[in-house]
C-alpha cells in the first residue's frame, strides 16, 4: 500500500468524535479541493514520507497502537481498493472497528468492506469539486448494522444552500453531518440549522484543530 502516515490521535469528526483512533492515511487523491488541508497526501513535492507497506506491515503498526477504532483515510483510500478490502478483512478478523473516509467521487460496494463504517464526504461548490460527486453512493450507505455517515464540508452560504438541495432531493439512511471549514463563522451555520431543522443535520467541528495548531500533522 502507498502510505503517507500511520498515527494515533482522537477522532476529530462525526459519529466517533473524541475516541482514540489509529489513522492510516493513504497516498494519492483524484480530487483537488480548493481548501484541502491534507495536500501532503497527494502532492508529490510534499509526499516525502510516502512509503510502500504491505498489508501485513500496516497491520503490525496498527496492533502497536492498540486502539479499538481504526480509520482508513487519505487522500482517497478507495484508489487502493483491493488493498483496503484486504486490510478491512484482516482488521475485522481481529475485532477492530473500522471507519473508511471517502471523498464521494468513487463508486463503492459496501459489501466489499465487511462491517466497516463509510464516512462519505459531499464536496460543496466552494471546493470546486462538486461535479465529481457520485450521488448514487448516498443510496449505498446504511444504518442497519453500522451507522454510516455523510459529511458536508461547508465554507460559505452558497454551500449551505447546496446542502439543503442535496438533502431534499436524495434519499439517504446515513447520519448527516455538517462540517464547517476551519475559520468559518460557526454561529451563522447554527442559525441556518435552526431555519432548516427538517434536514436533521448534526454539527461536526474539527476537534483536532481546536486542540492542536491548525496545520499540525499526525494529530
Ligand atoms: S478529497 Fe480530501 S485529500 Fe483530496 S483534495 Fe479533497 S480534501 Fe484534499
Amino acid at each position: 500500500m502507498d502510505v503517507v502516515e500511520i498515527y494515533e490521535s482522537i477522532q476529530g469528526e462525526c459519529v466517533n468524535a473524541g475516541r482514540m483512533t489509529t489513522f492510516v492515511r493513504l497516498a494519492g487523491c483524484n480530487l483537488r479541493c480548493s481548501w484541502c488541508d491534507t495536500k501532503y497526501a497527494y502532492d508529490g513535492t510534499k509526499m516525502s514520507d510516502k512509503t510502500k507497506m504491505s498489508v501485513a506491515q500496516v497491520m503490525d503498526k496498527i496492533r502497536e497502537f492498540n486502539n479499538n477504532l481504526v480509520e482508513i483515510t487519505g487522500g482517497e483510500p478507495l484508489l487502493q481498493r483491493e488493498e483496503v478490502k484486504e486490510l478491512c478483512y484482516k482488521l475485522m478478523k481481529e475485532n477492530f472497528e473500522v471507519d473508511i473516509e471517502t471523498n464521494g467521487s468513487i463508486p463503492f460496494d459496501k459489501g466489499d468492506f465487511g462491517m466497516a463504517r463509510m464516512i462519505m464526504d459531499i464536496k460543496c461548490p466552494s471546493s470546486g469539486m462538486q461535479d465529481k460527486m457520485i450521488f448514487a453512493n448516498l443510496r449505498r450507505l446504511q444504518s442497519t448494522f453500522v451507522q454510516d455517515c455523510v459529511k458536508f464540508v461547508v465554507n460559505d452560504e452558497k454551500d449551505l444552500e447546496y446542502v439543503k438541495g442535496i438533502c431534499e432531493r436524495h434519499v439517504c439512511n446515513a447520519k448527516k453531518y455538517i462540517s464547517p471549514c476551519w475559520g468559518t463563522d460557526i454561529s451563522k451555520i447554527v442559525e441556518w440549522m435552526k431555519q432548516n431543522k427538517h434536514l436533521d443535520l448534526i454539527l461536526s467541528i474539527q476537534l483536532h484543530k481546536v486542540i492542536w495548531p491548525v496545520n499540525k500533522r499526525g494529530v
